[in-house]
């Protein structure tokens, strides 16, 4: 991910693949022209990039001039009256092939027909590296495209946001979500993650979502969902995935537009813990850390059988069932740090000590995101 003035933006459109598709538009573009000796006419100044590297790559000998595109000035619409400048070679006869780093509404190209009108042109051929087909208004004829793309806002390889990002060598597109702080909140029953929580939403101004508080709600209001988790839940068990992945999701989207979110007791397996990545990758947003609160067994059954007498929860008044709670979580919970560790992403803090101290190692984790 990149930051250009305000706006962040995504890996898009690799090296890779843009030397490959300016390799393949050469090629082709050699083969039908034949031994004519081409005019390569550049559209600045997004198409310089594109344009160095495709006559670096056209195996044949060719000729290269540029074009400008100029904006009257103070008018600034996509719909700008535009006129291209710098035209000055006699092309009569020639072969041109127009080289566009990118075509979307088509008004640049409907400037360059017009300029060329006039010129005595054996063949004008319209070439661009990218192409947004959902964009495009115009008639005119792509006689070749390096790659079809969707209408998103691409910076990158020659196409800048406000003069910025044309050096870059790859694309990035636009990110619809900007910016969120994205933290799983992690460790067993009782390691103080919702107390933590409610100080650390505060401090980051970031929404809090405990599956289990939801799946208690629920059962409170006597819902559907709420009579399916309970029999899990009054057993120490995990509920099923599926119904806490789809509940999960549901919260998520109620608040769409948060600066990002604390989750507390999700993911709880790895299949959760995927769906989640799913869900940040739909919202092109993604998991800022795991931050563990590591807490002795001992300690937490102690800290759990005290809340127990205040909590009401029927899961923390029987010592078995909590037991039982730990266990599920060394067998099947513990795991999901091993997904963020190999994302490089799982931060372990000490969870014991005063509640101020542990919220200071908090935060001084989540400083340094
Ligand atoms: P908690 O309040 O996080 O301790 O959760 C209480 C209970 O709700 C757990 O023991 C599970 O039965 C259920 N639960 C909460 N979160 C999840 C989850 N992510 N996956 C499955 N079950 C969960």
């Amino acid at each position: 991910m990149i930051k250009l003035k305000d706006l962040y933006f995504k890996a898009f459109i690799s090296e890779a693949e843009i030397d490959a598709a300016v390799q393949k538009m050469a090629d082709q573009i050699a083969d039908d022209l034949g031994d004519d000796i081409p005019v390569f006419v550049g559209i600045l100044n997004g198409s310089f990039m594109f344009v160095s590297d495709f006559v670096k790559k056209y195996p044949k000998p060719c000729e290269v001039t540029f074009i400008k595109l100029a904006s009257y000035e103070g008018i600034k619409s996509s719909e700008d009256i535009q006129r291209l400048i710098g035209l000055t070679q006699d092309l009569t006869d020639r072969q041109v092939v127009i080289l566009e780093d990118i075509i979307d509404s088509g008004n640049t190209l409907e400037e360059v027909h017009r300029i060329f009108e006039n010129e005595k042109v054996a063949d004008l051929h319209i070439a661009t590296l990218f192409y947004k087909p959902e964009a495009y208004k115009k008639d005119y004829k792509l006689h070749y495209v390096g790659i079809e793309i969707p209408n998103k806002f691409i910076v990158g390889y020659g196409l800048d946001y406000e003069g910025l990002g044309r050096d870059l060598p790859s694309v990035y597109q636009l990110k619809t979500t900007q910016h969120m702080t994205n933290l799983v909140l992690f460790g067993p029953p009782g390691a103080g993650k919702g107390t933590q929580a409610e100080f650390l939403k505060e401090q980051y101004n970031l929404v809090h979502i405990s599956t289990g508080d939801v799946f208690r709600f629920n059962i409170k209001n006597e819902t559907a969902l709420g009579m399916l988790a309970k029999s899990f839940i009054d057993k120490g068990e995990l509920v099923p995935d599926q119904v806490t992945i789809d509940m999960l999701n549901a919260e998520v989207e109620k608040n769409s537009d948060a600066n990002g979110f604390i989750f507390d007791g999700f993911p709880r397996t790895n299949a959760q813990a995927k769906a989640l990545d799913q869900l940040m990758d739909s919202k092109d947003s993604q998991i800022s850390a795991m931050i563990a609160l590591e807490v002795d067994d001992e300690v937490l059954v102690k800290r759990l059988l005290e809340r127990g007498k205040t909590s009401g929860r029927a899961d923390d008044a029987d010592e078995a069932v909590i037991r039982n709670r730990l266990k599920v979580y060394y067998d099947e919970t513990a795991v999901v740090a091993d997904f963020y560790r190999t994302q490089d992403k799982f931060i372990g803090v000490n969870g014991e000590g005063s509640i101020e101290d542990i919220t200071e190692r908090l935060c001084k984790v989540i400083d340094t995101l």
